[in-house]
C-alpha cells in the first residue's frame, strides 16, 4: 500500500497520460483523422449521475472542456439519480454514434446490457469515479484512492477526539455511509472502519445506536434528507441524556443533513457543542459550514484532474495508444480487474481550505461570502 501511495503521489500531476503502444494504423470508426491517424472530431458520450450535487456538474463541464480542447465533440447527459433513465440515455448515445463513453454510474450493477451494446459497437468505456460492476465491458477506471478517503475521514475523528494522544473516552460516534448501489461506498466505509474499529473494540468509541454494519448505515442515492431523518431517529432513540461526540459522514450533502438534525436537537449551543462531523467533495455549502465551525472537515478531490485523466484515457484509446494507469490490482469488478488511474484525496478543514480549495482555484473566494 505504501509504495502504491508513493507512486500515486509521484504521479499526481497528470500532465502526460498516453504511452504510445503502436504507431497508429487504420481506424474504421469514422470521424475525421489528422496526420497521426487520430479520430479527431469524433463525438464522445459522457453520462453523469445527477445535477443535484455541485461536483457532478463540475465533472461534466470539465470533461467536456478537456475533450473539446483535444478536438472532440461531446454529448453530456445527466441521469438525475434514476438508473433506468441513465441506461436509456447511454443507449441513445450509442445509437447516436459516439466513439467512446465516459460513465459515472448511478447504479453500478445496472449497466450489463447497455455496455454489451457498447462492446458490440466497438465503443470503449471509461468508468468514471464509480466502478461499474459485473461486466467485462469496462475498459479503464479513473478515480481517486477511495479507501484513503475513508481513512482521512476516520483519522480526522481520531485526532480531534485526541484518542491517539491518550484520551480514553468513551466517546459516542454514529456512522453514515453512502448509497449501497455505488461501489465507492464500501471502499469509503471500509477505509474508515479500518481506522475506527480498533477504538470501537476497546470501547473508547461507542456506537449507541448499535448500527455498525454497512447495510444498516447506507444512505440511498447519497440523499441529505434521508440522512437527516436517520440522524433524527438516532438522536431520539439512543441519545436521551448522552451526547454525540463524532459523526462519520461520507459526503458533504449527507453532512449538511446530519448537521440540520443535530441543530434541531440544540447541538451547536454553548452547553451542547456540535460533534466532529466529516464530509467529502469540498462543496461550497460545506466549506462555508467549515468556516462557520459547524462541519469539521471535508475530503477534497480535485475533479479537474479526474476529468483530465478520463479525457486522456479516451484520447489515448482512440489514437490506438495505451492509457496510463497506476493501479492494476485493487478494482476487481466481479468480472475482471479494471486497470485504474487513481488520484490522491486531501483532507481539508478550517486550517487549510484557503490553500487547498481557494488558492488552487477550485472554489472562488467570492462564492464563500
Ligand atoms: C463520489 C463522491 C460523492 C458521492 C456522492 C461518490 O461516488 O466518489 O465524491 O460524494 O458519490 O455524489
Amino acid at each position: 500500500m505504501r509504495s502504491r501511495r508513493a507512486a500515486l503521489a509521484a504521479t499526481a500531476s497528470v500532465a502526460s497520460l498516453a504511452l504510445t503502444l503502436t504507431a497508429c494504423g487504420q481506424d474504421s470508426d469514422g470521424g475525421s483523422k489528422d496526420d497521426n491517424g487520430s479520430t479527431k472530431g469524433a463525438t464522445i458520450g459522457i453520462a453523469m449521475p445527477t445535477k443535484s450535487s455541485e461536483r457532478w456538474i463540475a465533472d461534466g463541464n470539465n470533461v467536456v472542456k478537456d475533450l473539446q480542447s483535444k478536438g472532440y465533440k461531446t454529448k453530456l447527459v445527466y441521469g438525475e439519480d434514476d438508473p433506468d433513465q441513465q441506461v436509456s440515455q447511454i443507449e441513445n448515445l450509442i445509437t447516436q454514434g459516439v466513439k467512446a463513453l465516459i460513465v459515472a454510474a448511478i447504479d453500478n450493477k445496472s449497466m450489463n446490457n447497455v455496455l454489451q451494446q457498447a462492446k458490440d459497437a466497438d465503443i470503449p468505456v471509461i468508468s468514471y469515479d464509480r466502478l461499474i460492476l459485473g461486466t467485462p465491458n469496462v475498459d479503464y477506471y479513473a478515480s481517486f484512492d477511495n479507501e484513503k478517503v475513508g481513512e482521512l475521514q476516520a483519522s480526522y475523528i481520531v485526532d480531534k477526539l485526541g484518542l491517539k494522544d491518550g484520551k480514553k473516552g468513551p466517546f459516542n460516534i454514529e456512522l453514515f455511509a453512502g448509497s449501497n448501489d455505488d461501489n465507492n461506498t464500501r471502499y469509503f466505509f471500509g477505509g474508515a472502519m479500518k481506522v475506527l474499529q480498533p477504538y470501537i473494540d476497546k470501547k473508547q468509541l461507542v456506537v449507541r445506536s448499535k448500527q455498525t454494519a454497512l447495510n444498516q448505515v447506507t444512505t440511498l442515492r447519497w440523499d441529505g434528507g434521508t440522512a437527516q431523518k436517520r440522524m433524527d431517529d438516532i438522536l431520539t432513540s439512543a441519545y436521551k441524556s448522552e451526547r454525540v461526540d463524532a459523526v462519520l459522514s461520507p459526503y458533504d450533502g449527507i453532512s449538511i443533513g446530519i448537521l440540520s438534525a443535530l441543530k434541531s436537537d440544540d447541538y451547536g449551543s454553548k452547553s451542547k457543542p456540535l460533534p466532529v462531523v466529516t464530509g467529502q467533495d469540498a462543496e461550497v455549502a460545506s466549506v462555508k459550514s467549515i468556516i462557520a465551525d459547524e462541519q469539521s472537515m471535508t475530503v477534497y478531490k480535485d475533479t479537474r484532474e479526474l476529468a483530465k485523466v478520463a479525457s486522456n484515457m479516451v484520447d489515448a484509446l482512440l489514437n490506438k495508444k495505451k492509457p496510463e494507469v497506476n493501479d492494476t490490482k485493487t478494482y476487481d469488478n466481479g468480472s475482471k480487474v479494471v486497470p485504474a488511474y487513481l488520484l490522491e484525496p486531501v483532507a481539508v478543514d478550517k486550517t487549510n481550505y484557503q490553500k487547498e480549495v481557494v488558492d488552487s482555484g477550485y472554489i472562488k473566494a467570492s462564492d464563500l461570502n
